[in-house]
């Protein structure tokens, strides 16, 4: 089974293994795909789950209301993500805005098929609107009672620092932060790590298998695997390029021996590698089908010592990502409409 970890100075619990369904649910994979593997992931022990107001256009909330429907609420841990162009994409339909944050918790509750998320997070940081502004908007949806819990995805550890001033003032509970962080991309520990660790913040890390590629089932020279992500032309293909280039996937063959010597499938090594950073809260993973997230979830709770570590580091030092200047690149500096 999964275990649990704090999420933030929180009381929140989640498993440290997090189901999410970007590019998959309402998209790469059809709808009885979609519930089967949520199914295999509660069934697993997972009881938290990621979604997004502009996954597929809003249809990923729909696919995973449907999903979940029927189970216990208060066994789940729902987040849930504002920010990004949603529905005719007008020029109130996107960023943290007042209008925009309190309208689209209403879309994204309606869809999920719930009275409130856990966790309502700024997917990203938007340049446009005042942070007090976008706060006060958040302790609203809070007192309210439609999120329980503030999280951010991709700010930058000044971004932190600045929301997590405003939030003391208007008593939020602000406690996560969703960055990428794997093997081959490690930008955040140089500065967001630190700043959250004093600021009380976890990251709940997405994409901790580098999309599929940590697998190591992308071979260098190789065409792609049927029915991969890679093949996705909907959208998943577009996004794992950055990691498909041949000196990036013969530094993850490298990554073999070591998993079997310490016994794991190479997903799993991926996924416990970013369980060993103790400011991480859970490893936000995706899976395209059941069977994936069945054998995945065996990352939970296992401890890799110095020695592995070290030869995680030596087999792909030479093409991890480390800059931490590069965060400040993720959020668009205007509006995408
Ligand atoms: P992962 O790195 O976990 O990649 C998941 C993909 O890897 C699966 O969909 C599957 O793709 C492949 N895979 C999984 N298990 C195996 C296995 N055992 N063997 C072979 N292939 C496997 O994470 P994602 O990129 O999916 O991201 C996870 C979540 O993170 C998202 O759903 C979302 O919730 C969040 N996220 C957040 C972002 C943000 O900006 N806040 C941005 C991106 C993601 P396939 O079978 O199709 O090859």
């Amino acid at each position: 089974m999964v275990n649990y970890r704090y999420l933030g100075n929180s009381g929140l619990k989640v498993s440290e293994i997090t189901y999410g369904n970007w590019v998959t649910h309402g998209s790469q994979v059809d709808d009885s795909a979609a519930i089967a593997t949520v199914h295999a992931a509660l069934d697993a022990g997972i009881t938290t789950f990621d979604t997004a107001d502009t996954y597929a256009n809003t249809a990923a909330e729909v696919v995973l209301g449907k999903a979940l429907s029927g189970q216990r609420r208060e066994s789940l841990e729902i987040f849930t993500k504002v920010y990004f162009p949603t529905g005719p994409k007008g020029p109130n339909d996107t960023g943290l805005s007042r209008k925009h944050i309190l309208e689209s918790i209403e879309g994204s509750l309606k869809r999920l098929g719930t009275d409130h998320v856990d966790l309502y997070q700024a997917h990203r940081f938007d340049y446009e609107t005042p942070l007090e502004e976008t706060f006060q908007a958040f302790a609203d949806i809070v007192r309210q009672g439609k999120a329980l819990y503030i999280g951010v995805s991709e700010w930058t550890a000044e971004q932190l620092r600045e929301g997590a001033a405003l939030a003391k003032e208007l008593h939020v509970p602000f406690i996560s932060n969703q960055p990428q962080y794997s093997m081959l991309w490690r930008v955040i520990e140089g500065k967001v790590v630190p700043t959250s660790e004093e600021l009380g913040i976890s990251q709940i890390v997405w994409s901790p298998m580098a999309q599929g590629v940590l697998s190591g089932k992308y071979l260098p020279g190789q065409p792609v695997p049927e029915g991969s992500r890679a093949t996705d032309t909907q959208g998943g293909a577009q996004f794992i390029q950055r990691f498909l280039e041949d000196d990036v996937l013969t530094a993850v063959q490298r990554l073999k021996p070591i998993a079997d010597e310490v016994g794991l499938s190479m997903p799993q090594l991926a996924i416990a590698w970013v369980l060993q950073n103790p400011n991480v809260a859970a490893a936000l993973v995706g899976a395209s089908r059941p069977e994936q997230i069945a054998s995945n979830v065996a990352a939970s709770g296992v401890k890799l010592d110095a020695d592995t570590m070290a030869a995680i580091d030596a087999a792909v030092g030479d093409v991890a990502v480390t800059d931490p200047a590069l965060t400040d690149d993720v959020s668009p500096k205007s509006r995408l409409v």
